[in-house]
């Protein structure tokens, strides 16, 4: 039946061109599996009870776990990830009374959805484990209780940081630790990500004092580098369960390119409108994801203006949101599932964990900025071995118009690496401070968990008064508690806190406040707009008001850079590239106000520069190119430019990250390396690990930045290939064919130069 659907589209004057690729995901039967010892029976009763049948990744995790081992498990959502590891911590539960488990979930909501989960396991198995759940909202009257007598505790990284240095009292939960399970793990990477590991690392070091050492479990969205990850993560070596079990219904993944003719005559949220009721009045039940909770208001408001004249579909569509009340969403959700709502235009808000029963279609109205991201959301439709339909409608921005023209990359290539960085001395001098607090610090023993440096990083700490080297190892000696000098979304200790009517929002770093909090900035917190009243450098606070505003601002910052020392060099057929630390000295000159990417207007801004060390990678453009190039009368300098701006819209693909994370600079001559030089760097104070991947990655992320500007069907350049929203210079001067031509240069002395164009 979608079949035809699809045909429809591909047939229709309107669509012909705007589909630019079907890729077909066939049906795939279940794959079951055997375990070697049989199940306890009250665990088989549970599983007969729910006509449950093993899959083949599920009896693998349980194997892998009752031989001792820690696991990463990245088979897709909706897979059993939750009950492969459930099985075997019920069964070890149930051989030894004592024992306990932790599992840890990034949000609310899940912890909510795993505590439902684990009671009905409870109920039916009667294996008792009084599961509950330990966080910021557990009143302090319970607290003791659960810390006496739960053998599964449900928390969250925040309140695990708050209760490491409280571990006495948990002595009986932590010394009869048998696992720990960190579930929906992909979202701890970047800062958040290397935070975590060092808690973590922190956590261990606790454990080891209670004679525990449990196994480690984690869940995570298909990454490209998952033992990398949790081997990084959690300091331990894990084994990988990937082997998908589960079936599969057909899946149509169609993409749809607005901007197919290089120019765009209507908007991707217009052509997502006009999508979106194509599907809906064609019966079939479809939830669409915009990027923003705004374009989630218009495109309802959009599509029921439409749906007026055509009787019934009108009140069959509705926008979902994080600023509905609970209750305001349940209703929704359960319209949805119950096929009284036929189509819901939707945030991210509804990605995960939230059962809207079995949906036809879902659009997805500009790439969500990850690959992870783009095959949750398309997962969405067409649950167990339903058909459906996924539509990814595309930006006029880099990876977007990529992914248009080169849709095998999107299907074939493996998916992200998820970046843990461990060197940032930033992010360790905070956790080292935490750790000392908690228990003293010995040398050389706990080199294990905080790594060879450790020792200068705590005589630092030591100058800075905050750290004492006693008898007994190196304690805290600071004011205050130890643990509000780390918060687990930034790196340094500037942090810069944002205020709404007297209450904290959020806390950044100050990198971030410069780039997105500055004065009149448009701030998005969790899908809602706020405008920023004022930036308080000396006090490090940001004043916001909640505004519904239809434009959001971009700030534009010129950039230079000093080599402070080169640590890596990597020679690739002909041609070098370096990595090492630099300071970089940004200066924010001003802002762009922009209405679905066109420009509104410029505003000057007036901060001082923002000056900080961290890690990056460059390279050089030899003489020789330089000549050619200069030859054929284009502009060398606007190819350098163009490169540059290419090249940090592609890192996102390979290096899972925003763009905005990622600076860069070009210049025809750097006094560092008196040639013409390309800079890129994390632009986060001390590094967090995106350019040390990319100095990994290089040639494919050459090749991939050729292939885009290469293909872009614009005349000299755009918003989709060399143009940045970013630049601090408006896109100037910029060449589109000398960017190609140097590129192509670039991949002759790599050694790939198979290309022709
Ligand atoms: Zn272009
Ligand atoms: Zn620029």
């Amino acid at each position: 039946m979608l079949e035809k659907v699809i045909n429809t589209l591909k047939n229709s004057t309107r669509y012909k061109e705007r589909l630019t690729h079907v890729e077909i995901l066939p049906i795939k039967d279940p794959i079951y599996g055997n375990l070697k010892k049989e199940l306890p029976q009250k665990i088989k009763d549970y599983l007969s009870k729910k006509k449950i049948k093993l899959y083949i990744h599920q009896c693998e995790a349980i194997e892998s776990l009752r031989d001792g081992k820690n696991i990463i498990i990245t088979t897709p959502t909706a897979s059993g990830k939750t009950l492969a590891f459930n099985i075997p911590i019920f069964e070890k539960l149930e051989q030894d009374k004592k024992a306990t488990a932790l599992y840890i979930y990034p949000t609310k909501a899940l912890s909510n959805d795993q505590l439902k989960v684990v009671k009905e396991f409870e109920a039916i198995t009667g294996i008792n484990v009084n599961p509950s759940i330990y966080d910021g909202d557990t009143p302090t009257s319970k607290r003791p209780k659960i810390r006496e007598s739960s053998r599964i505790i449900i928390s969250n990284p925040y309140e695990m940081h708050q209760v490491l240095p409280w571990h006495y009292k948990w002595q009986r939960f932590f010394s009869n630790l048998k696992f720990v399970v960190i579930d929906e793990a992909h979202r701890y990477r970047g800062v958040f990500g290397s935070n975590l590991a060092f808690l973590i690392r922190r956590f261990r070091r606790i454990l080891d004092l209670y004679g525990s050492a449990p196994q480690f479990i984690i869940s995570t969205a298909t990454l490209a580098n998952p033992i990398e990850f949790s081997e990084r993560l959690i300091g331990v070596k894990f084994s990988l369960i990937n082997n998908d079990g589960a079936p599969k219904g057909r899946k149509y993944f169609i993409f749809i390119n607005p901007y197919f003719d290089g120019v765009g005559t209507l908007s991707t949220h217009q052509e997502t409108k006009d999508l979106f009721l194509f599907f809906v009045t064609n019966n079939l039940k479809t939830l669409c994801f915009t990027i923003s909770r705004k374009m989630a208001e218009i495109i309802t408001l959009w599509s029921k203006k439409a749906l007026k004249k055509s009787k019934g579909y009108m009140d069959k569509i509705t926008a979902y949101r994080a600023g509905y009340t609970p209750k305001e969403r349940r209703v929704i959700e359960n319209n949805l599932k119950k096929g009284r709502l036929k189509g819901v235009v939707s945030t991210n808000a509804l990605e995960l964990g939230i059962d809207v029963g079995s949906l036809d279609c879902v659009i997805i109205s500009g790439y969500p900025g990850t690959i992870i991201s783009t095959w949750q959301q398309a997962g969405r439709a067409g649950r167990g071995v339903n058909e459906s339909i996924a539509a990814l409608v595309a930006f006029q921005n880099p990876l977007d118009q990529y992914f248009m023209m080169h849709p095998k990359v999107f299907f074939e290539k493996p998916h992200e690496h998820a970046i843990i960085d461990l060197s940032n001395p930033y992010i360790l001098s905070g956790h080292l401070i935490c750790a000392s607090s908690e228990l003293p610090i010995k040398l050389p023993n706990d080199m294990k968990y905080f790594g060879d440096n450790v020792e200068d990083l705590l005589k630092a700490l030591m100058r800075e008064e905050v750290i004492r080297d006693t008898v007994n190892g190196w304690v805290y000696s600071g004011k205050g508690r130890a643990t509000e000098a780390v918060s687990l979304n930034n790196i340094s200790s500037e942090i810069f806190k944002v205020i709404c009517d007297g209450e904290l929002i959020e806390t950044m770093d100050k990198t971030q406040a410069f780039r997105e909090a500055h004065k009149r900035a448009v701030l998005v917190h969790q899908g809602e707009t706020y405008i920023v009243e004022d930036l308080d450098l000396k006090n490090r606070l940001v004043h916001v008001k909640r505004r519904d505003v239809d434009y959001y601002t971009e700030a534009m910052k010129s950039v230079d850079i000093k080599v402070l020392k080169e640590v890596y060099k990597k020679e690739i057929g002909n041609f070098f590239v370096y990595f090492g630390e630099m300071e970089v000295n940004e200066q924010y000159i001003g802002y762009r106000i922009m209405r679905y990417d066109k420009v509104l207007g410029i505003e000057d801004l007036d901060l001082p520069p923002l000056i900080f060390k961290t890690m990056g990678l460059w390279f050089n453009v030899p003489a020789g190119v330089k000549r050619k190039i200069e030859e054929k009368k284009l502009d060398f300098a606007g190819g350098l430019h163009g490169i540059e701006h290419a090249m940090i819209g592609i890192m996102p693909f390979h290096v899972m990250c925003d763009r905005w994370d990622i600076g860069g600079v070009s210049t025809s001559l750097h006094p560092d390396t008196m040639t013409p030089t390309i800079f890129i760097y994390d632009g986060f104070e001390g590094g967090i690990g995106l350019t040390e991947k990319a100095f990994e990655l290089f040639s494919e992320i050459v090749e991939m930045t050729f292939e885009l500007v290469r293909d872009c069907k614009c005349e000299d350049g755009c918003p989709a290939c060399i143009y940045s929203p970013k630049c601090g210079n408006n896109n100037k001067p910029m060449d589109k064919k000398a960017t190609i031509l140097i590129l192509n240069e670039l991949l002759k002395l790599i050694g790939l130069n198979k290309k022709s164009f």
